[in-house]
């Protein structure tokens, strides 16, 4: 199965509940335009370097399409079309008016230079520039890229559409970025544990947590939990894991990590695999790396009572079905991840109207969102006895298929 595949048996799911017929499912899942472009660019060296580049417009019912763009070797078209889909029902479960697309280029970016990524950058916002627009199409950082990355695409469309810089979100907070996004995420992360510990009589504070990734979202989602009180007890990066039963001192590791860049040798704990990271017992384990992380094998060796999906698509179907007949409470990426295009919502709009938001106010918006969020997926949950995924595929359904229905045909 592919990762397409596994984001429509999630539609599906919810499909089957709403009793959809047949021609609204195939509107409602098929991609509205997919390009794939070559991005050509001259390396260090002197060598040409051939990369492939891909964004996916998914559904635009709602909204302008919106999406992360993704640096990794394991891109390509498929994985571009499922975190699409995602994109369109994260952006309708949460209330924004957009649609949802995504892309990126297959590259690795540990092994570029950072002028070897501006040229990449460049190039692709010069092949899909007529296809992106603050009305149109509007980017974000995904994994491998960060807002340096968006400040190269705002500055290269600039220079074929004219200064517009909600054309992309997720920029530096000195070049037109918002406060609070690169946090966003991982704040975002936190709130959403922190509400389904409520709906179980729990707390963050005391509870035992393991993080799957240590970039972008989880090094902030253990910021803000542990902050909150909780106890991490492992924490990985592509590189390996480190463990202490104690509870990791994340001050500590941001110290250590600013120094070597990578978690192994971190002295305060010892070092473990991603394997045993995923399956030793905690209360609660966040994978916020990779997609596909959860087979049927691992599922069943999971020992946490919940996961949170801070990654976008972690688990294919087999293991959520695991997870589900094991009692493991599962919240769904497009409701647990979508704190980073709630603040990219709030970047764009800060951008229309050359007027900046204080960080206090994209805090209490993006948590007033969330929880608001959270609220109406665990009470349609409860009500339809259907899974936390289930009941956030059906909202997110419903708003798009609506819009479709008010916009026409
Ligand atoms: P990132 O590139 O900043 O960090 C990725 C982290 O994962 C790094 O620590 C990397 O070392 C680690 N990693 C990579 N391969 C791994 C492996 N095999 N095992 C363990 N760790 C591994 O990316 P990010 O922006 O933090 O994105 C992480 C996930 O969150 C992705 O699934 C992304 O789609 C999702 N997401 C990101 C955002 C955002 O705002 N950045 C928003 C929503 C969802």
């Amino acid at each position: 199965m592919q990762a397409f595949e596994a984001t429509n048996h999630f539609f599906d799911q919810a499909a089957k509940e709403l009793e959809l017929t047949s021609n609204v499912r195939t509107l409602l899942i098929t991609p509205d335009r997919e390009v794939r472009v070559e991005v050509a660019i001259e390396m260090d060296s002197g060598k040409i370097g051939n990369f492939i580049g891909y964004r996916v417009q998914h559904d635009n019912a709602r909204g302008p399409f919106k999406g992360g763009l993704r640096y990794h070797p394991m891109v390509d078209q498929d994985e571009a079309r499922s975190l699409a889909s995602l994109m369109t029902w994260k952006t309708a479960l949460v209330d924004l008016p957009y649609g949802g697309a995504k892309g990126g280029v297959n590259c690795d970016p540990n092994k570029l230079s950072k002028g070897e990524l501006e040229r990449i950058t460049r190039k692709f916002t010069e092949k899909i520039h007529d296809l992106i627009g603050p009305q149109k199409d509007i980017p974000a950082p995904d994994m491998g890229t960060d807002a340096q990355v968006m400040a190269w695409i705002m500055n290269e469309y600039a220079k074929y559409e004219g200064f517009h810089p909600a054309c992309v979100t997720g920029k530096p907070v000195e070049f037109h970025g918002s406060e609070g996004r690169e946090a966003a995420t991982g704040f975002g992360v936190a709130i959403v544990t922190r509400e389904v510990l409520a709906k179980l009589k729990s707390t963050v504070a005391g509870t035992t947590f393991a993080i799957q990734g240590y970039g972008n979202v989880g090094s902030h989602t253990a910021r803000r939990l542990a902050a909150m009180g909780a106890k991490i007890l492992s924490i990985s990066d592509a590189y390996g894991a480190v463990h202490n039963p104690e509870g990791i001192d994340i001050a500590e590791l941001d110290r250590h990590m600013a120094v070597s860049h990578k978690i192994v040798g971190f002295k305060g704990g010892d070092t473990t695999t991603n394997e045993q990271l995923l399956t030793m017992p905690v209360d609660v384990l966040i994978p916020a790396a990779l997609g596909g992380v959860f087979d049927a094998e691992r599922a069943k060796a999971v020992q946490a009572r919940i996961i949170v999906e801070a990654a976008n698509g972690p688990i294919w179907p087999e293991a959520d079905q695991i997870f589900n007949e094991r009692g493991i409470l599962v919240v769904p990426d497009i409701l647990a991840n979508a704190g980073g295009v709630i603040v990219s919502y709030f970047e764009w709009v800060q951008n229309l109207q050359h007027f900046r938001w204080p960080l206090e106010q994209i805090e209490r918006e993006e948590e007033r969102k969330l929880v608001s969020a959270f609220e109406d997926v665990y009470k349609l949950a409860q009500r339809k006895s259907v899974s936390l995924r289930t009941a956030a595929f059906m909202k997110a359904i419903a708003r798009v298929g609506r819009a479709h229905v008010l916009g026409g045909m």
